[in-house]
């Protein structure tokens, strides 16, 4: 079926390669993400949208203004980007045809920030963890241990999931705390877990600092975005961001769910759902501490 239409939207080409080397067709990115839409909505909802786009005979690109065109009934919030240093009118994926309407203009990745718009707080912090070029997964999943370590020290309790490209992430929801002590605890955070192995991890910002450790990354925070789960990654085959159990973390790799598979692998649960821990306050030593960094 060539084009078809669902909850009013229109999808067209369905039959067709998503976009250059990726080895699936559209329908298979709009199946995914119909399939997964009650489960990816809730983590969208609120969040002003970053999406990644494809295109056959171009290369990937972000966008977070909405697309010309937009039917009337896609809500968007305007924003001032400090890296743009301009307004910019972003979408909020609120509802199920609105995620349909972004998959049919080849919406792949779906990157949203930690707040809600109307919100005055975070709504949770997280430690992106990147592996050192050409080093095994196993790093990660070690490291990722080192900061369960560490939030457990701190009282504190996160979920882990893949990147869908390389890595792993860790997240903590959090409430009751500004951005500026959320900002700092995950920098406390982060400088915790490299001293409890310095020789695994890091947290040098600068790539020639890193001496072939996996990258802590605390700068997650503010305006910047994260990947959400279930989101598909725009690499061969569309790997996605994939839940896993800190139990089973250390069979995780990159890659092991797609958009092909996941319906089959996780049939009607949401494992993202079930992992996050309810909102958290943060120890009041954690942001003191980060604030000094
Ligand atoms: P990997 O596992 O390969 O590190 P990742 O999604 O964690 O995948 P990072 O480069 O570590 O990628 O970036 C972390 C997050 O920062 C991304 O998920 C994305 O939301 C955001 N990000 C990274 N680069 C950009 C960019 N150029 N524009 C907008 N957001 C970005
Ligand atoms: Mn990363
Ligand atoms: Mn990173």
């Amino acid at each position: 079926m060539a084009d078809d239409e669902r909850d009013g939207v229109r999808l067209t080409s369905l039959d067709q390669p998503l976009g250059d080397g990726l080895d699936v067709t559209k329908g298979d990115l709009v199946d995914h993400l119909d399939a997964f839409s009650e489960r990816i909505v809730p983590l969208l909802a609120g969040r002003p949208l970053t999406i990644k786009r494809v295109r056959p005979g171009s290369a990937p690109f972000m966008q977070k203004n909405v697309s010309k065109g937009a039917p009337d009934w896609v809500r968007t919030v305007t924003v001032w980007s400090e890296a743009a240093r301009r307004e910019v009118h972003q979408v909020l994926c609120d509802d199920r045809r609105t995620l349909l309407w972004l998959a049919n203009q080849r919406a792949v990745e779906f990157h949203v920030p930690n707040f809600r718009v109307g919100e005055h707080e975070p709504t949770g912090l997280v430690l992106d963890l990147d592996p050192p070029e050409g080093t095994d997964f196993d790093v990660v999943v070690r490291t990722a241990h080192l900061v369960r370590q560490a939030l457990e020290d701190a009282g504190l309790a996160g979920a882990v999931k893949t990147s869908g490209a390389k890595g792993l992430h860790v997240v903590v929801p959090v409430r009751g705390a500004p951005f500026e002590d959320v900002a700092a605890a995950t920098r406390a955070l982060a400088a915790r877990t490299e001293r409890l192995d310095p020789e695994l991890a890091t947290t040098a910002y600068i790539k020639e600092d890193r001496g072939g450790k996996v990258f802590v990354d605390s700068t997650r925070a503010g305006q910047s975005t994260i990947v959400a789960a279930y989101s598909p990654r725009i690499r061969r085959g569309l790997p996605v961001s994939a839940p896993v159990s800190w139990d089973s973390v250390d069979q995780a790799r990159p890659g092991a769910v797609t958009v092909t598979t996941a319906r089959r692998v996780l049939g009607d649960d949401d494992p993202w759902a079930a992992a996050l821990p309810a909102p958290q306050e943060l120890p009041a030593d954690v942001v003191a501490e980060g604030h000094t960094i």
